[in-house]
């Protein structure tokens, strides 16, 4: 058996820490999540390289770097709720679980939410719930969430999405059409107030409408 631990922690030593992310939590969990587990067999050790990597039917397991960007971002703490859009291979939404009480991820294609489901089970994940589904209108049986995370990208913010955002509530999300997006914070200030800030320019896979 390949020990994979020490590839994982100078991962984030080099590629996270070095780069500014200071959030403890966010660190550990980092530290923590098997990403070999996540990606394709034959890409186990490439796992801990600092890049994306392909997963099942043309979609992409994270960059190790923006998960953590992202969940910094979140503010994602013990008592938050968690709402992921785009559950792909299920890694971003298990660093979200090392962190936070619970945690809602909806993946549109049926074969990667099952996979997800059987993985993040195996790996004792039992405060996530996959939702096999289309993640655009979110989640309204769920809502409030403390935290929103998009790993699929937008021209615009999905109206719902802000509506299911907690007063106080973050949502982290790519947007703008592909080749052009820019990673973004939305705080929701108050019912009707919004404030809106770029963290980085971005390559995320499309927000696809519909299921399948
Ligand atoms: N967080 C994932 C990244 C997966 S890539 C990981 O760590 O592995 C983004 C995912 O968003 C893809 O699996 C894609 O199928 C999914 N997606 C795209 N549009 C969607 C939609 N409308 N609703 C739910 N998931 C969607």
């Amino acid at each position: 058996m390949i020990d994979y631990r020490p590839g994982r922690l100078k991962m984030v030593e080099q590629q996270i820490a070095r780069r500014g992310i200071s959030d403890q939590a966010v660190l550990e969990a980092m530290r923590t999540v098997p990403r070999e587990e996540f990606v394709p067999q034959q890409m186990r050790d490439y796992a801990y390289e600092d890049t994306a990597l392909p997963l099942a039917q043309g979609q992409t397991v994270s960059q190790p770097y923006i998960v953590a960007l992202m969940s910094a971002a979140a503010e994602v703490k013990p008592d938050s709720k968690v709402l992921e859009i785009g559950t792909g291979s299920g890694y971003a939404a298990a660093v979200l679980a090392e962190i936070a009480g619970r945690i809602v991820t909806i993946e549109r294609l049926s074969s990667l939410a099952e996979a997800a489901t059987e993985r993040l089970q195996r790996l004792g994940y039992a405060n996530v719930q996959v939702i096999s589904g289309d993640g655009t209108d979110g989640c309204e049986a769920e809502a409030p969430f403390d935290a929103i995370l998009s790993a699929a990208g937008s021209p615009e913010v999905p109206e719902a999405w802000k509506r299911q955002l907690a007063v106080g509530g973050r949502l982290v999300l790519p947007l703008g059409p592909p080749g052009d997006q820019i990673l973004v914070k939305i705080v929701r200030l108050g019912p009707e107030e919004f404030s809106q800030k770029a963290l980085a320019a971005v390559r995320f896979v499309p927000l696809v409408a519909g299921q399948s």
